[in-house]
Order: structure tokens, then sequence, then C-alpha cells
């Protein structure tokens, strides 16, 4: 595996991770979803989708797992661990991904 490609694709996500922090930090507390920015790390991706804020958080309780639209997974450095239909939650392999990840944790 290339080592800049998974550290590119990792801090990318870790900005998206940032974004979606933000939004969450203002979305109206009685709403029980919200509109998440994909995480896939893909410069490129703007996709949205909604996700019941249950789930968000407890994504977000670890610094290995991401949201991204279902297809945007990159198997070589994550793992699929839920498959919601619309969107994914993935893992962080070990090594690199994951440390890149922890190192970026907002939380
Ligand atoms: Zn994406």
């Amino acid at each position: 595996m290339e080592q800049s490609r998974t550290a590119r694709i990792g801090k990318n996500e870790a900005l998206f991770r940032e974004v979606n922090e933000s939004i969450r930090n203002v979305a109206p507390i009685e709403d029980p979803m919200f509109e998440v920015l994909c995480e896939c790390g893909a410069k490129s991706c703007t996709e949205q989708f909604e996700i019941p804020i249950t789930e968000y958080e407890s994504v977000r309780s670890d610094p290995a797992l991401f949201v991204l639209v279902n297809g945007h997974q990159a198997p070589d450095v994550e793992d699929v661990v839920e498959d919601e239909g619309v969107f994914l939650v993935v893992r962080k392999r070990p090594g690199v991904p994951e440390e890149i990840a922890r190192a970026t944790d907002p939380r």
C-alpha cells in the first residue's frame, strides 16, 4: 500500500469529520436526524446524507470510525462495519490509517 495515498485519504477524512462536528454542534437538539458530509476522503466528493443523531454519536465515540456514502469506501484502508443502505460505517485499518484517525480526533 502506498503510504502517501493512505495519509492523504486519512487527512481528508479527518477534515470532513471536523466539518460534520461543526454541523452537529449547530443542529437543532429536537431533530433526530441531521445531514452530514460524506467522510470518504475524496477531494471531489461533496455528497451528503441524513444520519440519525444517535448513530452519529456512537460513531464519533470511536475515533477509528467514519461515515460515508455507500460505495465510497476505500477497501485498502478501511473495513465496512455497518451497512445502512444509503451510508456505511467504516473502521480504519490498524496502522497508519488508524493512527491518523486517532491523532486528528476532534473529541
Ligand atoms: Zn464520498
